[in-house]
């Protein structure tokens, strides 16, 4: 399969908004590959090399070196390529407009005779690509940049501009994964749920498409989670009121401490451990010290399990705050930092055991198992929970939860159809967390957009950042807030530099915002911001004309918190909690006599 193919279609994709004709472009795409690298064909249009627990390291290639490569490739100066990329803001553009001329000038192209190099394949890109990701050491810088530039040198003026923009990052033009599901239901005729059932077990869907295209849907319905490949995690709705949680959950719940610290999936087959964070990266070799409680105290094998890593005091065994293990996380010593920060395990569920899945199974069943395997011990316990149906022992126990230093509970279903929601946020699982005093119930976890510049002392530098909520309906960014208070000036400086490496010309094209804002960024990094309330305003995008027309949700006097490097983008609040959000605290205001 020709380079060529996924070239063509990536210049059209780049033109297109509407996600229908986004999805049926893609379609033909994955109908015209061949289906024994189909999964190639899926990571470069997510402009990736793989999955991302597979743990590829980043291309790394900046834009000074990206520069030299389109140099040595077409023989032109460096300097002057140097000169177009800055005239344009567009390398891409610029190695495509070079190639063609080189083309033009050609004796032989001039004279009507086809050049007689190879066309590139997919699978020549991708390797190669795969090549310049893998080179370290001394030597890389130089290694990286001949492989860059040979490629570009045999490859056509148009797959030129696209490999740049993959090795620049800047090939996600709005697709999304629900895109490329749908795509690969409409290419092989596989019902899209199937398909989403499939990736939400196996968080892969170059392997996903793999066994579509090759064997069809009939096969996804027999899939199970396999070790090694990330389950996509269950997640939890938000209620603030314990009778009302009851009730939604028919009853009778299970109430586990909801602890604050970092989700991690197990996997363990013999003496192997893997651990998936929330966000499904490989977090194994962080927590040598968990790997070695797995190893030692759960009984069972061939097996995934869940649970919440969290940091305690090294002489109480007390439960510390999530701030300790980002610390942890921040020391490059990482028995030192095991030293000054150890952790207990609470695991709260089980997903697959001796090779078979339990994602089907009820909560009690799940929970049954896990429980009786694991042996007596003070580091990996069950997280502490109890069944009830009683509102009043609910208030109790989230009291004791939050003295206990924990953020509160996650009440559970425990009806026959609990199962593990892989990949859904779903009413199985309610949160009820500690109110943070202010009429914002909670904090949220925004995506940074844009940024503004600020006045006086901080003119010309970035003072405020443009942040929004995830909306998983139409897979946009839609605005939120301005956010300015809660950083210090040093931190505003590292923030201005940390953008300044993801800047766009323009807004992307998922950001839904009607401010203009001075800088546009990749919508990449996602902060905790609290505010004073949820207000209408007309301003901003998220939950746009539905409460009042022309107007949307945002957030009063929104403060930084911190980083939330454990969530990608697409884990940010959605404008449907921000609108539960609202809701409840109107309620709340409305209940004050
Ligand atoms: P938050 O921002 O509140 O951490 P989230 O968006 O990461 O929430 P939610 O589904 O809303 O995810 O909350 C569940 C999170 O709570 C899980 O990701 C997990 O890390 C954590 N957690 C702690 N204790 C438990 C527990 N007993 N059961 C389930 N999740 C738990």
């Amino acid at each position: 399969m020709n380079f060529k193919l996924i070239a063509e279609y990536f210049d059209k994709l780049e033109k297109i908004s509407s996600r229908i004709q986004l999805t049926t472009q893609l379609a033909e795409l994955f109908k015209s590959s061949d289906p024994t690298i189909i999964d190639k064909v899926v990571y470069l249009v997510q402009g990736k090399l793989g999955p991302d627990f597979a743990d590829i390291p980043e291309l790394g290639i900046g834009e000074k070196f990206l520069i030299k490569a389109c140099s040595l490739s077409t023989r032109v100066p460096e300097n002057e390529v140097e000169e177009l990329g800055k005239k344009t803001g567009d390398l891409g553009q610029v190695i495509f407009d070079l190639k063609n001329k080189e083309d033009k000038n050609d004796i032989l192209s001039f004279l009507g005779v086809e050049k007689s190099a190879k066309a590139l394949t997919v699978i020549e890109v991708y390797d190669t690509l795969l090549k310049i990701a893998m080179q370290t050491g001394e030597k890389s810088r130089d290694m990286k940049i001949g492989l860059l530039a040979g490629l570009l040198r045999k490859a056509t003026p148009l797959e030129a501009k696209f490999i740049i923009r993959f090795v620049e990052g800047r090939l996600r033009v709005g697709i999304g994964d629900s895109t490329i599901i749908d795509a690969l239901s409409e290419a092989f005729n596989g019902k899209a749920e199937l398909i989403e059932r499939a990736y939400n077990l196996r968080a892969d869907l170059g392997e996903i498409a793999k066994i579509v295209a090759e064997k069809g849907d009939a096969e996804l319905s027999n899939i199970k989670p396999k070790i090694g490949i990330p389950i996509r995690p269950m997640l939890g709705e938000r209620l603030q009121d314990p009778a009302e949680i009851l009730n939604k959950l028919g009853g009778k719940a299970l109430a586990d401490y909801k602890y604050d610290g970092e989700r991690a999936q197990i996997h363990k087959e013999k003496d192997e451990v893997k651990i998936f964070s929330r966000r499904m990266e490989d977090i194994t070799s962080q927590y040598p010290d968990v790997v070695n409680m797995v190893r030692s105290y759960l009984t069972l094998d061939n097996t995934i399990v869940e649970g919440e890593i969290v940091a305690v005091d090294k002489i109480s065994g007390e439960i510390r705050p999530f701030q300790e293990l980002m610390h942890r996380r921040r020391k490059n010593d990482i028995d030192a930092a095991m030293k000054e920060y150890p952790v207990n395990l609470f695991l709260f569920d089980l997903m697959f055991a001796s090779g078979e899945d339990y994602t089907n199974k009820p909560l009690l069943e799940r929970r049954k198992l896990l429980e009786s395997s694991i042996k007596n011990n003070t580091d990996v316990k069950i997280a502490k929970y109890i069944i009830t149906d009683n509102v009043d022992e609910i208030r109790k126990f989230f009291l004791q939860a939050i003295s206990d230093g924990a953020e509160g509970l996650m009440l559970k279903s425990i009806a026959d159809s609990s199962i593990y929601q892989a990949g859904a946020r779903g009413w199985l699982w309610i949160k009820f967390k500690k109110d943070y005093q202010s009429e914002m119930a909670d904090t949220v976890d925004l995506v940074i957009v844009g940024g503004f510049y600020g006045k006086g002392k901080r003119g010309g530098k970035l003072s405020s950042l443009l942040l929004a909520s995830y909306n998983p309906e139409t897979e946009s960014f839609d605005s939120v807030c301005k956010v300015a208070s809660g950083f210090t000036d040093e931190e505003l400086d590292m923030i201005q530099g940390k953008l300044g490496e993801i800047k766009r010309n323009s807004k992307h094209p998922r950001v839904n915002s009607k401010l203009e804002a001075d800088v546009w960024v990749e919508p990449v990094y996602v902060i905790e911001v609290i505010g004073a309330e949820i207000t209408l305003s007309p301003l901003h995008t998220c939950c746009f004309n539905k409460f009042q027309s022309d107007a949307g949700l945002s957030i009063r006097f929104p403060r930084f918190i911190r980083w939330r490097e454990d969530k990608s983008p697409e884990d940010a609040t959605t404008p449907q909690e921000i609108m539960e959000m609202y809701k409840s605290q109107t309620k709340r205001l409305t209940q004050v006599p």
